[in-house]
């Protein structure tokens, strides 16, 4: 089992070479035309800094006018504990502070805070002052700009048996009447499962509507109303706790999504799509976990999802098996193979028509730096008017929250 973990990314690495050959590439190319344009522009504004934390993770997002070129360095390497990185700086090129940008107190045992100023004309440091963490990621995201920092700390014991034992609380069943306990002991809880919390991300929402179909039915309504019932699902029917990443309909940004993900401490995260396609003939239902796109028509999905370019997909193609490192690549495949399976056999019973694309590999956004296996799951075409009848329907919201709900069950059973 050891053998195959550490052959699984070697074979990957082989087939996904000429893909990723092209990324770099790409990423390269991309490099250039940023300095190009960074040369001829006045400096790019740093808007916001925002960060999101528990005791072991924090992600720090920086919001940009439009992209820059960076750097980033250690500092005192070694002089905190254990040879760890004692700060981290960032600079930015040919950019400025905003008027509203703000320093941040965080506090949270992995970080102090961070703060942004100018270092020299052109050239703003935001700085990072740790206090004691493991490991970091910083990489960009496009449409709009920001570069995110994801910190990673140890698991500390004490907090995560403190947590367990508030979860254990909130899921206790209430005492039962005084009378009843002398006839009826109250039933002892069952072992938990390692499933205890998940988070369910319904896409899009607010001012971005995600795909939109010839009727103008538009998948943020869809895919929160599939969310809202999975929601009460979950919980009468496995017992679990569920977050929402949102339960209105308001936009939250993709980095936002998997950061409520992380900071909440989620066993699974499930992020719920509708597809859409330039082929109107195009149908079915298709889950995703996070790697490389293996095709263009998956890239070109990813780019869509991102509300980005295919040129930035490529970009973040060229860095994505280091952002990996953390990702729960088998078990997420894993869960999204079990979801696939139970949507597209719950919709089949009613529909026979329906196709199952099954499960496929793509750089989404919303996946990068999640902690828990996580997948997304396209529910249906709305660009296909057959579909877009049946995605219309509240019935079939119902049908696919209790296929998304089979799905996860079948996950969890499998790891007793
Ligand atoms: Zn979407």
């Amino acid at each position: 089992m050891t053998k195959l973990k550490f052959y699984i990314p070697l074979l990957l690495a082989i087939l996904l070479l000429p893909l990723l050959t092209s990324a770099s590439h790409a990423a390269r190319s991309a490099k250039k035309q940023i300095v190009a344009e960074t040369r001829l522009s006045s400096p790019a504004q740093v808007l916001e800094l925002k960060h999101w934390s528990n005791p072991d993770y924090t992600r720090i997002s920086i919001a940009l006018e439009r992209d820059v070129i960076w750097e980033s360095h250690e500092l005192d390497k070694g002089a905190g504990r254990s040879g760890k990185p004692g700060r981290i700086f960032i600079d930015l090129h040919n950019a400025k502070l905003g008027n509203s940008t703000r320093d941040i107190t965080i506090g949270d045992g992995l970080l102090k805070g961070v703060r942004a100023a100018l270092y020299k004309p052109g050239v703003v440091r935001v700085v990072l002052d740790t206090d004691n963490i493991r490991d970091y990621k910083i990489f960009p995201l496009s449409d709009p700009a920001r570069l995110i920092i994801d910190v990673r700390g140890e698991r500390r014991t004490e907090i995560s048996q403190l947590e367990n034992s508030l979860t254990n609380r909130v899921q206790e069943p209430p005492p039962a009447p005084k009378s009843d306990r002398i006839t009826k002991p109250v039933k002892k809880q069952p072992a938990l499962s390692k499933i205890r919390r998940i988070v369910l991300d319904p896409g899009h929402g607010g001012h971005d509507p995600g795909a939109v179909g010839h009727s103008g039915l538009q998948e943020k309504d869809i895919v929160l109303s599939i969310g809202l019932k999975l929601r009460e699902k979950i919980k009468d029917e496995l017992g679990l706790d569920v977050v929402m990443t949102r339960s209105t309909d308001i936009f939250i940004p993709l980095e936002e999504r998997t950061a409520i993900a992380n900071k909440v401490n989620a066993d699974l995260f499930v992020s719920i799509h509708a597809n859409a396609a330039p082929n109107r003939n195009a149908a079915g239902i298709e889950t995703y976990y996070l790697n490389l796109a293996k095709t263009e028509k998956v890239a070109q999905l990813a780019a869509k999802e991102n509300g980005t370019s295919l040129e930035k997909v490529s970009t973040l193609q060229a860095i994505l098996f280091d952002l990996m490192a953390n990702y729960k690549l088998n078990d997420s495949a894993h869960l999204a193979e079990e979801i696939q399976k139970a949507i597209y056999k719950t919709a089949k019973a009613k529909y026979p028509d329906t196709k199952n694309l099954g499960v496929k590999q793509g750089p989404f956004y919303v996946l990068v730096g999640a902690s828990m296996p996580s997948i997304l799951t396209e529910v249906g075409f709305l660009s296909n008017t057959i579909e877009e009848a049946h995605l219309k329907d509240p019935s079939f919201h119902d049908l696919t929250a209790d296929g998304i709900l089979d799905g996860i069950r079948a996950y969890i059973t499998s790891l007793k």
